[in-house]
């Protein structure tokens, strides 16, 4: 009980801490973009690495394993443990976009940009895009991909609202991703609404109320869960009636999953985090694409056709790399992308089957239901998208020779958590819908089966093919 009683003090303490320090937090958020301009930039005029060179004493090999070993995977990370401070606090885009709007057009948000399928689009594009150019091995590329999105955010931002981070809120490529793990973050910005309709009463007696400038445009009075607050800490305190407050790591899921899902939401999970971020991550290891790229090219070469055999595109749409041994053809580039597709059309279509029988074993079949049970895969979508990346944070360790005989160990014990939690999220709610054990268990058979097809992938890659 005594942990009841201090814990949520102490916490929201720290977001008062935060209200109070938001020039400490601008601050850090200038070192950051300082920090982020130098990494993008400085390795892509340089050299690239030739084989002496060691992630102690080369740029490019440093800013790439702080970019894609440590940064990406633990952003990822950082959602599930604290939401999404990493957006509010550290991230030299969102940072750059609110400036930028600052001092903008303040121009209103358009009707297009609006439209809910940006999370997923921009996420798919993004994520091919970065595999054509070979983002996590080439600087240029890097500069190309982050630098042209943080291009885009600016201009966002000096166009549309005013001293808001628009860019963020519907346009950022991550924005989805980020959105759906922070549904699991153990404290949130927690509206007291009592306190809320007391602080009108109180500000018709003459206290004044300062308006908050809540730069992801969050509705406050009206916010529930930490899906789209990027923890900034600006609104601590608000009318005496928000404070940052602990919960139940699967409240959000389960208590708001109904209300909140979306179609979107579910094709990003399945075909995104679950399809096209396990292509991507695939088709280096795969023993299929090899086979599959040498019969497409015999059978182009038997029938005479070689254009698509020559090495001639521009970096920017293909890898292209001679000094490096490292050149796509078209065969190459097209394979990757229909490779990816392919991938994600496979896997997000068996998992939303299953899904559907998952949501049929608790009544009628039902898309608000539909989507509320798959958003009980975020915890395995988030490791798997966390053990793809950290790949390259163990394959540029083990180029510098340190021993990692503890990374097999390390993968299935994340995996075994994270199918634990799913399958503990979809129990609770399935509670939400059936009183039943026997329904109930019926949809935890499914889904079962949904996180065997999510487990499969993440063998062939760490264990199927690399046994071969
Ligand atoms: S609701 Fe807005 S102002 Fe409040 S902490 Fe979240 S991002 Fe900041």
């Amino acid at each position: 009980m005594s942990t009841v009683m201090t814990r949520p003090g102490r916490l929201a303490a720290a977001g008062q801490w935060m209200q109070r320090h938001g020039s400490v937090i601008r601050g850090i958020q200038w070192v950051v973009v300082a920090v982020y301009a130098l990494l993008i930039i400085v390795p892509a005029v340089m050299p690239l690495p030739d084989d002496s060179a060691h992630l102690w004493n080369n740029l490019t090999l440093a800013a790439q394993f702080v970019f894609w070993g440590i940064w990406w995977p633990f952003v990822l990370l950082s959602m599930v443990m604290l939401g999404r401070v990493w957006c509010g606090v550290l991230c030299p885009e969102g940072a750059l976009a609110e400036f930028a709007s600052k001092h903008g057009r303040g121009k209103a948000i358009p009707h297009w940009m609006r439209w809910g399928g940006w999370p997923f689009v921009a996420f798919g594009i993004t994520t091919i895009y970065g595999q054509m150019v070979s983002v996590y091995q080439y600087p240029k590329a890097v500069l190309l991909v982050l630098g042209g999105s943080t291009v885009a955010a600016i201009v966002i931002g000096l166009l549309y609202g005013r001293e808001k981070r628009v860019w963020c809120k519907y346009l950022c490529p991550v924005n989805g991703v980020f959105s759906l793990l922070a549904r699991l973050a153990p404290f949130h910005y927690k509206v007291d609404e009592d306190a809320w309709r007391r602080s009108y009463k109180n500000g018709e007696h003459g206290h004044r109320v300062i308006p908050i400038n809540c730069a992801p445009l969050v509705p406050l009075r009206n916010m529930k869960g930490a899906s789209d607050c990027h923890m900034c800490g600006r609104c601590s305190g608000h009318r005496d009636a928000i404070a940052l407050t602990w919960r139940a790591p699967s409240s959000e899921v389960v208590e708001l999953g109904d209300k909140h899902a979306s179609a979107w939401d579910t094709a990003l999970i399945l075909y995104g985090l679950l399809g096209i971020a396990i292509g991507a991550f695939h088709w280096t290891a795969s023993r299929w694409f090899i086979d599959l790229k040498m019969f497409f090219a015999t059978w182009l070469v038997d029938h005479d056709i070689t254009w698509p055999l020559q090495t001639n595109a521009p970096w920017f749409l293909f890898t292209h790399y001679p000094e490096q041994n490292d050149v796509f053809s078209w065969l190459d580039g097209t394979m990757v992308i229909g490779y990816i597709l392919a991938t994600a059309l496979v896997y997000g279509t068996a998992l939303l089957l299953l899904l559907m029988g998952a949501t049929r074993m608790l009544g009628r079949l039902s898309s608000v239901r539909l989507h509320h049970l798959t958003q009980a895969l975020i915890p395995l979508a988030g490791a798997g998208v966390f053990l793809g990346l950290s790949a390259t944070t163990l394959s540029l360790l083990r180029a510098e020779h340190v021993p990692l005989w503890w990374a097999s160990d390390v993968r299935i014990g994340i995996l075994a958590i994270a199918n634990l939690w799913s399958a503990w999220l979809l129990w609770l709610v399935t509670r939400r819908y059936s009183q039943r054990f026997v329904r109930r268990g019926l949809a935890m058979l499914w889904f079962a089966a949904a996180l065997a097809v999510v487990d499969s992938a993440w063998w062939l890659m760490f264990w199927g093919w690399a046994s071969k």
